[in-house]
């Protein structure tokens, strides 16, 4: 039986145009019109007014966290249920990064213990330089309550969007709700370049500065000269051709992830103690992945791990939640604001395939799978 995988990069066949003038016009190198073109495609479908392509979504966030000022001593709030790649920076940064638990509704940030946060920590003389909240597999943060408490702190909000281009939250793009906001193109994203990623701004002075810093900080001079620590993040003009293709069918992308979603929570929401990742009012997912948890009391003891292993064993990919930064050894003795949420949510939670590229019958496979636990 072929491997499925959990996702998987899904071509539009209009890639290659880009990346052959990439090669005609001799544009081989970090900078030409691809790069130039994909930054004013994405900017126009956010609907914000600046973006800065770069070499991948961290380095997004790195320089976010770089322009902010974030240097030794500082404290960064970071939502704890995430990937790795959302908080690593901090650290780049000689900063302390500070973990926030996730509300149920939407499986983010939570407002409330984020507001704890950021009192407790100015309280100890902890100078607050950022808060990072994720859209995790998609589903959009609870930017208004989230933006409401950093604009009363009046600490800079980074949206790290990585996982959900094609979202949105009252009606309106995520990635342009923060002061800077990131993107991913990595090859498991709803789009990808191969590798890549992006800084967004309405303030152009940002993504001027990011494309700076991105290219070694060079000075205005004809020698080179330098001022500032700089860093070699941009995006590759081939990799961007890439990315110009994809932003073809981003919509087609984001309707079929969600019709993946949908085939899955018709398929098992029957079965006892299963749920999947709620979508509240005003919410828009792009489904990136298919979430579900599992409620071991009510499913007779049968685990995600279960789950998981079955699958495995029919050669299908599938993954536990994120495990919360809180938790990870690297992050040991860090300090942590919240309940239990993200962690319970790691210890029964799985996504399950969820690629745009995925046929009805991968999808009945992933399905008969899991009933066949039951
Ligand atoms: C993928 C991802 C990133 C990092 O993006 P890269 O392009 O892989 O560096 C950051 N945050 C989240 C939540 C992600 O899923």
């Amino acid at each position: 039986m072929n491997k499925i995988w959990l996702s998987s990069p899904h071509l539009s066949g209009h890639e290659q145009k880009y990346v052959q003038e990439a090669f005609a016009t001799n544009w081989i190198a970090p900078l030409g019109p691809n790069v130039d073109g994909f930054e004013q495609d994405l900017c126009n479908y956010v609907g914000v007014g600046h973006a800065a392509a770069l070499s991948s979504g961290t380095a997004a966030l790195h320089l976010a966290l770089v322009m902010l000022g974030v240097g030794r001593d500082d404290v960064v709030l970071c939502q704890s249920f995430t990937f790795s790649a959302s908080a690593n920076p901090i650290v780049y940064q000689g900063a302390t990064p500070v973990f926030v638990d996730s509300e149920p509704d939407t499986w983010n940030i939570c407002p409330d213990a984020l507001e704890t946060a950021i009192k407790n920590q100015e309280a100890k003389g902890k100078l607050i330089k950022a808060v990072i909240a994720v859209h995790l597999y998609g589903m959009p943060a609870k930017m208004q309550e989230i933006a409401e408490v950093c604009q009363r702190y009046e600490v800079p909000l980074i949206e790290d969007t990585a996982e959900a281009l094609g979202s949105t939250y009252l009606g309106k793009k995520l990635g342009s709700f923060g002061l800077l906001n990131v993107l991913s193109f990595n090859g498991n994203k709803i789009i990808t370049t191969s590798g890549g990623g992006a800084l967004l701004s309405n303030d152009e002075y940002f993504i001027k500065k990011s494309r700076f810093l991105a290219t070694q900080a060079r000075d205005d001079a004809p020698h080179y000269q330098h001022s500032e620590i700089g860093y070699n993040y941009r995006l590759s003009n081939i990799c961007a051709g890439i990315g110009r293709g994809q932003m073809e069918v981003i919509d087609e992308r984001v309707a079929q992830r969600r019709s993946n979603f949908a085939f899955y929570q018709r398929e098992l929401s029957n079965i006892e103690g299963i749920t999947f990742q709620p979508e509240p009012e005003g919410s828009f997912s792009n489904r990136w992945l298919s979430c579900l948890v599992m409620d071991t009391e009510k499913t007779g003891g049968v685990t995600r791990e279960d789950i998981r292993l079955k699958l495995a064993a029919q050669n299908i990919e599938a993954r536990p939640l994120w495990k919360p930064m809180h938790l990870q050894p690297v992050f040991a003795g860090t300090s942590y604001y919240g309940g239990n949420v993200a962690e319970k949510l790691f210890q029964d939670g799985l996504c399950l395939p969820s690629g745009s590229n995925l046929t009805k019958e991968e999808l009945g496979r992933v399905v008969t799978a899991i009933k066949s636990c039951f």
